[in-house]
């Protein structure tokens, strides 16, 4: 692993992938606040011309991207005059990641975004991971490009970057378990009858942090904790025996580890994305927040209950698939994309989600996942099996 360290002087430069969404937004904020440090090589986006644009023009990018290919033209007139080039498509995208930069953000949300991680990760510098989804569906293959490219991969999802922060590679024989925190999400005290009826805009109203629509239904439905099971996996190179879930409401602890001497050690702080950004920005030696801190004299509580694993069965979903390993991580994510997407745009119950998710890893049948190939294969069969299954479900 090779950490970025920067001459006494020397900008680190940096590419953002996703940089339109909530975290990429958060990532562009602590750069601005750290102009002297960061030279911005690349910001890519989905869809909103008008934002990448509005952000190229103030960290200075040379260079924005934007995938839909569609919107070149619009987002060339928006940058028009400003010498910063752009470009547009999903290989201008991967492009960009491969440009030379000494950290990358990947926050590009859903499958879409495992090749430009992969993309950036083969660059052999640092990543910082937000993608979660990218880990979940090829864990083996991404961990395996990081060893092979000497990468640094740093995690962003708050947990991940708890645990990596308190986990001590010198006690790592002793290490009991790690214990991921929960929110709970915003219908942690709903019965599951409860939940029939649930509008889009009341499953993203996220109690504790502010995220982008599809982690936010996430949260509602468990699923984010599920897909953070698999990624704790992978990227501490754990068993689902040795990964427990406990809700916190409060969203204050992010995240612990246990060791068998009977030491809890815990990463606290505000539910502000911008303090796991801000320790993978400024790796190893990390740089200052431009977000909120904690206040100790609030008379914060710090509650813990055990999840119910009826009223929440995506995470027994998780520990299955993980168990099962071979493609069934790839498939419930990608299931659980397609469902999420379906409760989005109105057509599928709120309460129907796991249901989806269920039936696609029962229908798919895997066979060997040898290479990234059968990885994208079997991530456009569980797709096709959510839409049939969602057809089926709403009588479309
Ligand atoms: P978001 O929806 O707010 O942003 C997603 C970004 O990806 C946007 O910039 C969007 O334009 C871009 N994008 C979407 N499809 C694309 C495509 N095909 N090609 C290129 N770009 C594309 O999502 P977010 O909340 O910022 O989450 C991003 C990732 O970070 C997710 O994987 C999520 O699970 C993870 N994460 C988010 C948070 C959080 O607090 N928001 C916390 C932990 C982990
Ligand atoms: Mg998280």
């Amino acid at each position: 692993m090779q950490p970025v360290v920067a001459g006494h002087n020397t900008p680190v430069h940096v590419t953002v992938l996703g940089a339109t969404g909530s975290i990429g937004k958060s990532t562009i904020d602590l750069i601005e606040g750290h102009r002297e440090k960061f030279k911005v090589r690349a910001l890519v986006g989905g869809k909103n011309t008008a934002l990448l644009a509005d952000q190229a023009k103030r960290v200075h990018a040379e260079c924005a991207v934007i995938a839909d290919s569609t919107l070149y033209s619009d987002l060339k007139e928006r940058l028009a005059g400003t010498g910063i080039a752009v470009a547009a498509g999903k290989q201008a995208v991967l492009d960009a990641a491969s440009l030379p930069v000494d950290w990358t953000m990947a926050a590009i949300v859903g499958a879409a975004g495992l090749e430009p991680t992969l993309q950036a990760i083969r660059q052999g510098k640092t990543v910082a991971l937000a993608n979660k989804e990218s880990l979940v569906c090829a864990g083996a293959f991404m961990m395996d490009a990081v060893r092979a490219h000497g990468t640094t991969l740093l995690p962003v999802d708050s947990e991940h970057n708890a645990v990596f922060q308190v986990l001590d590679p010198a006690r790592r024989s002793l290490l009991k378990r790690i214990i991921l925190t929960a929110s709970g999400g915003p219908f942690l005290r709903k019965t599951r009858d409860e939940l029939s009826g649930i509008t889009p805009e009341q499953a993203i109203r996220h109690p504790t942090w502010s995220m982008g629509a599809k982690i936010s239904v996430d949260s509602a439905t468990m699923m984010n904790k599920s897909l953070e099971i698999i990624e704790a996996a992978y990227f501490f190179n754990l068993k689902s025996e040795d990964i427990d879930v406990l809700i916190h409401p409060q969203s204050i602890i992010h995240s612990m580890v246990e060791y068998h001497d009977g030491s809890i050690l815990a990463q606290l702080g505000a539910p502000d994305m911008r303090t796991p950004i801000a320790y993978t920005l400024g790796w190893p030696t990390g740089v200052k927040t431009t977000g909120s801190f904690l206040d100790l004299n609030s008379k914060i509580n710090l509650d813990f209950e055990p999840i119910d694993l009826k009223r929440f069965p995506a995470v027994s979903q998780a520990r299955n698939a993980l168990k099962s390993a071979g493609g069934y991580p790839a498939v419930m994510s990608a299931a659980n994309e397609i469902a999420v997407d379906a409760f989005l745009s109105g057509g599928l119950q709120f309460s129907a989600i796991e249901n989806v998710v269920d039936q696609v890893l029962q229908i798919v049948k895997i066979g060997t996942i040898s290479n990234l190939g059968d990885v994208f294969d079997i991530d456009a069969l569980a797709r096709d099996t959510a839409r049939h299954v969602i057809a089926r479900l709403t009588g479309e």
